[in-house]
């Protein structure tokens, strides 16, 4: 059993990708104006970008921004055969039969973090499965978000920034995923693709309720991030805000 789940750490998978010289160039030319900026040094924080709800149309623009930007798959797909059939994997492998023929098309989810408060999710799709993770990481990056941090737990009140500051819940297709604040040491009581995302989004302890078809492990992904998202339409009071240890 050990042997299996270390075959299966998707930190491999992300090292690969992480490698990919065309997301990692440091002379790359930006072409829109917000590129430019971020280039010439005149936005230097992501921050800035998100504050204004400025549209990214670059990925690179995050990579240059964020240079300690992690990334991360979902276990979307599973593998198929009698043998180790069965198994997550993250390439989702779909099939269509035409008349003339059968056509394969993968699909892969991304995330991209900082650890620090900065979240993205993609989908990507495509003819190999290469393509579909290179087009999930594109759309993640260009999905960014920031989200709020803080201790709502009421067994904690240590007014730190360790885990969400109240109860949030996000809906996809079927699936409603809840987070809930926990205390400090409780680590993660939930699904290990929403683990995947509260480590890359820098949230430590967190509860989790799901509800509705769990199979489908996209929606999962998608209904976390519309939670965490969530979390941004709130607005509070000084007071508030250091009571629930607000931070970002
Ligand atoms: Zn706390």
């Amino acid at each position: 059993m050990e042997n299996e789940e270390a075959v299966n750490q998707p930190v491999v998978e992300s090292r690969e990708m992480a490698a990919n010289p065309a997301y990692t160039e440091s002379n790359y030319n930006f072409k829109t104006e917000l590129g430019k900026a971020v280039k010439s040094g005149e936005i230097k924080d992501i921050d800035e970008i998100l504050e204004k709800h400025l549209k990214i149309l670059e990925p690179q623009i995050v990579d240059f921004l964020i240079p300690n930007l992690q990334v991360d798959f979902l276990y979307v797909g599973q593998s198929k055969g009698k043998l180790g059939g069965g198994k997550r994997r993250i390439i989702r492998n779909t099939q269509k039969v035409t008349a003339k023929a059968k056509r394969q098309h993968f699909s892969a989810m991304a995330i991209v973090g900082d650890g620090n408060g900065h979240i993205g999710i993609g989908k990507g799709r495509g003819l190999e499965s290469v393509i579909a993770k290179e087009k999930a990481l594109k759309s993640a990056k260009l999905n960014i978000i920031s989200i709020l941090r803080g201790c709502g737990s009421w067994e904690c009140a240590c007014h730190g920034g360790h885990s969400i500051p109240f109860k949030v819940s996000g809906k996809c297709g079927s699936v409603i995923v809840t987070l809930l604040p926990a205390p400090k040491g409780i680590s993660f009581c939930v699904m290990d693709d929403i683990k995947t995302i509260m480590k890359l989004a820098g949230i430590k302890d967190v509860w989790s309720k799901v509800n509705g078809q769990t199979n489908t492990r996209i929606n999962i992904g998608y209904a976390t991030f519309e939670a965490l998202k969530s979390l941004n339409y709130y607005r509070f009071f000084n007071k508030e805000k250091e009571n629930l240890g607000i931070k970002g």
